[in-house]
Protein backbone atom coordinates (compact mmCIF):
# COMPACT_ATOMS: atom_id res chain seq x y z
CA UNK A 1 0.00 0.00 0.00
CA UNK A 2 2.73 2.15 0.96
CA UNK A 3 4.03 1.95 -3.05
CA UNK A 4 0.46 2.70 -3.91
CA UNK A 5 0.84 5.89 -1.63
CA UNK A 6 3.79 7.40 -3.66
CA UNK A 7 3.30 7.25 -7.30
CA UNK A 8 -0.18 9.16 -6.39
CA UNK A 9 1.68 11.79 -4.38
CA UNK A 10 3.21 12.87 -7.49
CA UNK A 11 -0.33 13.81 -8.88
CA UNK A 12 -2.55 16.54 -7.62
CA UNK A 13 -6.33 15.33 -6.34
CA UNK A 14 -7.87 15.75 -9.51
CA UNK A 15 -6.51 14.22 -12.79
CA UNK A 16 -7.83 13.71 -16.36
CA UNK A 17 -8.76 10.21 -16.60
CA UNK A 18 -6.97 9.12 -20.04
CA UNK A 19 -9.85 7.24 -21.62
CA UNK A 20 -12.80 9.15 -20.86
CA UNK A 21 -11.14 12.78 -20.26
CA UNK A 22 -13.09 13.40 -16.87
CA UNK A 23 -11.70 15.19 -14.25
CA UNK A 24 -11.62 12.50 -10.99
CA UNK A 25 -9.90 12.39 -7.87
CA UNK A 26 -6.90 10.68 -7.39
CA UNK A 27 -8.26 7.97 -5.46
CA UNK A 28 -10.28 6.60 -8.18
CA UNK A 29 -7.49 5.87 -11.02
CA UNK A 30 -5.00 3.59 -11.20
CA UNK A 31 -1.41 3.49 -12.45
CA UNK A 32 -2.60 4.13 -16.33
CA UNK A 33 -4.52 7.11 -15.27
CA UNK A 34 -7.97 5.18 -15.86
CA UNK A 35 -10.66 5.66 -13.32
CA UNK A 36 -13.16 3.06 -12.11
CA UNK A 37 -15.83 3.58 -14.43
CA UNK A 38 -13.42 2.80 -17.27
CA UNK A 39 -11.66 -0.27 -15.88
CA UNK A 40 -14.94 -1.10 -15.48
CA UNK A 41 -16.23 -0.71 -18.92
CA UNK A 42 -13.01 -2.48 -20.31
CA UNK A 43 -13.55 -5.30 -17.94
CA UNK A 44 -17.27 -5.47 -19.56
CA UNK A 45 -15.92 -5.18 -23.08
CA UNK A 46 -13.16 -8.11 -22.94
CA UNK A 47 -16.26 -9.99 -21.01
CA UNK A 48 -18.12 -9.45 -24.70
CA UNK A 49 -15.82 -10.27 -26.44
CA UNK A 50 -14.62 -13.53 -24.59
CA UNK A 51 -17.94 -15.28 -25.12
CA UNK A 52 -17.84 -14.27 -28.43
CA UNK A 53 -14.50 -15.93 -28.73
CA UNK A 54 -14.95 -18.73 -27.07
CA UNK A 55 -18.38 -19.23 -28.98
CA UNK A 56 -16.62 -19.14 -32.31
CA UNK A 57 -13.27 -21.46 -30.90
CA UNK A 58 -16.56 -24.10 -29.79
CA UNK A 59 -18.07 -24.23 -33.25
CA UNK A 60 -14.79 -24.40 -34.83
CA UNK A 61 -14.01 -27.41 -32.52
CA UNK A 62 -17.68 -28.83 -32.90
CA UNK A 63 -17.31 -28.50 -37.03
CA UNK A 64 -13.26 -30.41 -36.46
CA UNK A 65 -15.09 -33.17 -34.72
CA UNK A 66 -18.09 -33.53 -36.54
CA UNK A 67 -16.28 -33.31 -39.86
CA UNK A 68 -12.73 -34.72 -39.33
CA UNK A 69 -12.88 -37.25 -36.59
CA UNK A 70 -16.60 -38.24 -37.21
CA UNK A 71 -17.11 -39.69 -33.98
CA UNK A 72 -19.77 -42.36 -33.42
CA UNK A 73 -22.44 -39.82 -31.89
CA UNK A 74 -24.52 -42.27 -30.12
CA UNK A 75 -21.96 -43.69 -28.59
CA UNK A 76 -20.87 -40.99 -26.26
CA UNK A 77 -22.73 -37.57 -27.01
CA UNK A 78 -22.49 -36.01 -23.46
CA UNK A 79 -18.38 -36.42 -23.42
CA UNK A 80 -17.90 -34.79 -27.10
CA UNK A 81 -20.84 -32.22 -25.68
CA UNK A 82 -18.12 -31.55 -22.55
CA UNK A 83 -15.47 -31.41 -24.69
CA UNK A 84 -17.02 -27.87 -26.35
CA UNK A 85 -18.53 -26.79 -22.82
CA UNK A 86 -14.90 -26.72 -21.61
CA UNK A 87 -13.52 -25.38 -25.30
CA UNK A 88 -16.37 -22.42 -24.59
CA UNK A 89 -15.76 -21.74 -21.06
CA UNK A 90 -11.63 -21.73 -20.99
CA UNK A 91 -11.22 -20.15 -24.63
CA UNK A 92 -13.86 -17.18 -23.12
CA UNK A 93 -11.65 -16.88 -20.06
CA UNK A 94 -8.70 -17.12 -22.24
CA UNK A 95 -9.84 -14.75 -24.53
CA UNK A 96 -10.83 -12.12 -21.98
CA UNK A 97 -7.55 -11.68 -20.70
CA UNK A 98 -6.20 -11.42 -23.80
CA UNK A 99 -8.47 -8.82 -24.63
CA UNK A 100 -8.37 -7.04 -20.96
CA UNK A 101 -4.35 -6.88 -21.29
CA UNK A 102 -4.36 -5.75 -25.09
CA UNK A 103 -6.81 -2.70 -23.85
CA UNK A 104 -4.51 -1.66 -21.20
CA UNK A 105 -1.43 -2.57 -22.88
CA UNK A 106 -2.62 -0.20 -25.89
CA UNK A 107 -3.58 2.42 -23.28
CA UNK A 108 -5.54 4.36 -26.31
CA UNK A 109 -6.46 7.66 -25.17
CA UNK A 110 -9.70 9.14 -24.82
CA UNK A 111 -10.96 6.10 -25.94
CA UNK A 112 -14.41 6.24 -23.52
CA UNK A 113 -14.66 9.95 -24.32
CA UNK A 114 -17.83 11.16 -25.49
CA UNK A 115 -17.63 12.47 -29.00
CA UNK A 116 -19.03 16.19 -28.90
CA UNK A 117 -22.45 16.11 -29.66
CA UNK A 118 -24.49 18.08 -32.94
CA UNK A 119 -24.83 20.83 -31.16
CA UNK A 120 -20.98 21.51 -29.81
CA UNK A 121 -19.25 24.31 -30.93
CA UNK A 122 -15.20 24.59 -31.26
CA UNK A 123 -13.25 26.11 -28.82
CA UNK A 124 -16.45 26.51 -26.41
CA UNK A 125 -14.58 25.69 -23.49
CA UNK A 126 -11.51 28.06 -24.04
CA UNK A 127 -11.03 31.17 -21.91
CA UNK A 128 -12.94 29.55 -19.03
ZN1 LIG B 1 -12.36 7.30 -17.21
Amino acid sequence: MKREADWRERFPDDVTCVRCLQVKPIEELDRLLWCDDCQLRARRRAAMRGWISGGILALVLGLYIWLVIQPDLTLIPSAWAATLLVAFYLGARVAREFFYGLDRMTNRRAAEAMPPGPGATRGHDEGR
